[in-house]
């Protein structure tokens, strides 16, 4: 196998089986930037475009509401002193989102967990550190691309979020988006998924594929958007991480190529 693909596949934590037969690879330290040139494709690029119709968020259309207009300090401050939803009751504090503000890639979880909530940040616990590594997988520092939730309050005991909060929060997020102007979207895990495309459709037929994540008011622009696994969901069933490989390999493909287009 390739030693730069190991060296990937490793930082992944993905076990690496090789024939004993043939002359081992030694694994190179991961490059600071990929090129699609390294990477191998997986599959097709098919475009799925997400439905702009009611949606059971409602937020197709509606406009941007309490987080229209804000600048990065105002939605900084209304995210950290919202009361909009009584998740502000239980939750220590709300969490914003990290990264490079001018991010060309931006990573969208579901909702804080007990260490965001007492951190205020998003994935600090077990689940960030493997985000971490599949970012490191790609050549990106955690540093260098922005990583916000649709929650920006801890659900007491992990559990879903519900409709009314989501509505509630997602103007925050949308207002992110808009406020980076990514290139590239990529969603992590089946909440997150489903909430942003508006579907139930399981997330084995969401990921590897390039989605159009719709904008919420009419003048935005739909944002090419990849699913693949929560890294919580990872750390429960190892062996999904080779598909997660795969789906982080289309992002790194479809970033390469939508810079070509947009250059
Ligand atoms: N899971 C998420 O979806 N987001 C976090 O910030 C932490 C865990």
């Amino acid at each position: 196998m390739d030693s730069r693909r190991l060296a990937y596949l490793r930082a992944l934590e993905i076990d690496v089986w090789e024939r004993r037969d043939l002359p081992r690879s030694t694994p190179e330290p991961l490059p600071a930037e990929t090129s699609a040139a390294v990477v191998t494709p997986v599959r097709s690029i098919e475009p799925v475009h997400a439905a702009a119709a009611a949606t059971s968020t409602g937020v197709v259309g509606t406009g941007l509401g309490h987080a229209a207009g804000l600048g990065w300090e105002a939605l900084e401050q209304a995210v950290r002193s919202c009361q909009r939803c009584p998740l502000h009751q239980t939750r220590t504090q709300g969490v914003f989102g990290v990264g490079n503000r001018k991010a060309t890639w931006l990573v969208i979880g579901e909702a804080p967990g007990a260490d965001e909530d007492r951190q205020g940040e998003p994935f600090v616990g077990r689940a960030g550190q493997l985000l971490n590594s599949m970012l490191k997988a790609m050549g990106l520092a955690r540093e260098e691309v922005f990583i916000a939730n649709i929650l920006k309050s801890r659900p007491p005991n992990n559990r879903d979020p519900r409709p009314e909060e989501v509505r509630e929060c997602i103007p925050y997020l949308y207002r992110q988006i808009e406020l980076i102007d990514p290139r590239l979207i990529l969603c992590v895990g089946r909440i997150a998924a489903q909430t942003l495309l508006d579907t139930d459709t399981p997330i084995g037929k969401l990921r590897g594929k390039l989605h159009h994540l719709a904008p919420m008011q009419p003048s935005g622009k739909p944002r090419p958007m990849i699913v693949t696994y929560h890294p919580a969901y990872l750390l429960r069933s190892p062996a999904e991480k080779r598909k997660a490989w795969g789906d982080l390999v289309l992002a790194m493909q479809t970033y390469e190529r939508l810079g070509g287009a947009n250059a």
